[in-house]
């Protein structure tokens, strides 16, 4: 696609070295355009922020928003002028068969309720209904490079330019949409408030919905203070009314959010005496509408903090959710919810403990064998080689058990198995012993398909299921013998 020149805001931070002005001017540009700028994450092959298409490159050391005007004939978008229609009349004005490998057909319309994916904003479902009453799932919404809407179906329909259909947006979807976004411009303008810090980068989800601030470092205070400042101005019911204005009024109005367009048509969107931005999405009409706003999880990112939050239906949803979780394990540990962190923290020192507690008496437990194993050897016989296998320790013990055997102060092999899941083989002899148990376990190992090795003095491997490890160690012990 071709971008008609280069304008737009420039992504990276300005620095002495490098200002504004003078990338602009060394790449022929005039437009001034501020730093709040609504991009995907740099750089991002392509994107839309509702007011118009751009792209982000990489020129004269800095990122560039290289911004396309919309010069083709675009979808007559009922939504800007009216988000809360959801019945509506169309034409046909062109039908899509679906892509190589695609199975869904594109349907555009010379109008639509339809909301595309675009500035953050998810895309709405919906039907649309023919003539004779097909009634067709709209399962996608995508915007065209040239400003048309895609209505993507689920299933092929038998469609033709001219028809004219009728089309229903899915109310509990949109109003869900209108309430996160119109959250997120109410969180955004807390944060410019009460911290002076912007938002460079909205996205919503299925679940949740995140911004992300130009700020180095985020205090859980706040948080909880833009999320009371956001919720202060939500219980005041602020209208919320749309405008449209041109570039130049845009400029003198001091916008929280420019986009980086140079499109002179800009939509405004105002939250009475609180927020201005240009925005193409879907909002409610007072922000009692929006419900609440609950704050999440915040995460340092490359380009500052990312916030999480909830709005609306969601808040609820997400707290009986949290509740549920919580609740669960306070019901395990049989005590309150409050009291869940101390319990998991007491509960995690309780079980290093144990585990120190353990390893030392394993490590007991294992010298003690050893040890009478020794002994009960070398009253029989010299030949110091202790064969053992174990059927309920693991391979562990198995090893801790030849260095015990090893290290005992009196020259021995100690050639030791584990049968328990996963079986294996471990060999080892006093230090300055004259045999080589990694040779000795590889020509075992070799006889079964298992795999291991390891030095003169010491040796592991696992052995394939199944195989008769006692075999394996007697084969072993012939070895040495002989
Ligand atoms: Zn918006």
């Amino acid at each position: 696609m071709a971008y008609t020149g280069l304008c737009g805001g420039i992504w990276q931070k300005e620095s002495p070295l490098r200002p504004r002005e003078a990338i602009l001017a060394r790449i022929g540009c005039q437009a001034s355009v501020p730093r709040d700028v609504f991009p995907p994450t740099p750089p991002g092959p392509e994107g839309s922020n509702g007011n118009g298409l751009f792209r982000v490159q990489w020129a004269a050391g800095a990122w560039l928003f290289c911004v396309r005007h919309r010069v083709v004939a675009m979808t007559k978008r009922l939504y800007y002028t009216n988000p809360d229609l959801l019945e509506f009349d169309a034409t046909v004005e062109a039908v899509i068969p679906p892509a190589v490998g695609q199975e869904r057909t594109g349907v555009v319309l010379q109008d639509t309720a339809f909301y595309p994916t675009s500035g953050g904003q998810m895309y709405d479902t919906g039907w649309l209904t023919t003539g004779s009453k097909d009634r067709l799932r709209v399962a996608e919404v995508a915007e065209t490079e040239d400003g048309r809407i895609v209505h993507y179906l689920e299933a092929p329909a038998g469609l033709v330019a001219g028809a004219a259909l009728h089309g229903s947006v899915d109310l509990e979807r949109r109003r869900d949409h209108m309430q996160q976004h119109s959250g997120q411009h109410v969180l955004s303008a807390a944060f410019v408030e009460l911290y002076q810090a912007q938002t460079v980068s909205f996205h919503m989800g299925e679940d949740y919905c995140s911004i992300d601030l130009e700020m180095t470092s985020l205090s859980s205070e706040q948080v909880a203070g833009a999320e009371r400042r956001a919720n202060e101005i939500i219980f005041e019911n602020r209208l919320v009314t749309i405008r449209f204005v041109s570039r130049a009024e845009a400029e003198k109005l001091g916008l929280r959010k420019l986009p980086p367009a140079e499109r002179d048509d800009l939509r405004i969107v105002e939250v009475a005496d609180f927020d201005l931005s240009a925005c193409g999405g879907t909002h409610v009409s007072a922000t009692g509408q929006i419900g609440s706003i609950l704050l999440r999880k915040t995460e340092k990112v490359r380009q500052g903090v990312r916030v999480e939050f909830v709005c609306g239906d969601r808040v609820a949803r997400t707290a009986r959710r949290d509740y549920t979780a919580l609740s669960e394990a306070a019901g395990l540990f049989s005590t309150q919810l409050w009291d869940v962190p101390a319990q998991v923290r007491k509960s995690f020192d309780d079980t290093k403990l144990l585990r120190k507690q353990r390893d030392e008496a394993l490590a007991q437990l294992a010298e003690a064998m050893a040890v009478a194993a020794l002994n009960e050897q070398l009253e029989r016989q010299d030949k110091k080689v202790i064969v053992r296998s174990f059927a309920d320790r693991d391979i562990n013990f198995a090893k801790l058990f030849a260095q015990k055997v090893a290290r005992s102060g009196v020259p021995a092999i100690a050639l030791v198995a584990s049968t328990m899941d996963p079986a294996g083989l471990v060999f080892a002899q006093s230090a300055g012993g004259t045999a080589d148990m990694g040779a000795l376990l590889k020509q075992v190992l070799v006889t079964v398909g298992g795999r291991g090795g390891g030095s003169r003095d010491f040796a592991q491997g696992g052995v394939p299921a199944g195989c008769d490890v006692e075999q394996l160690l007697q084969q072993a012990a012939g070895t040495i013998e002989a």
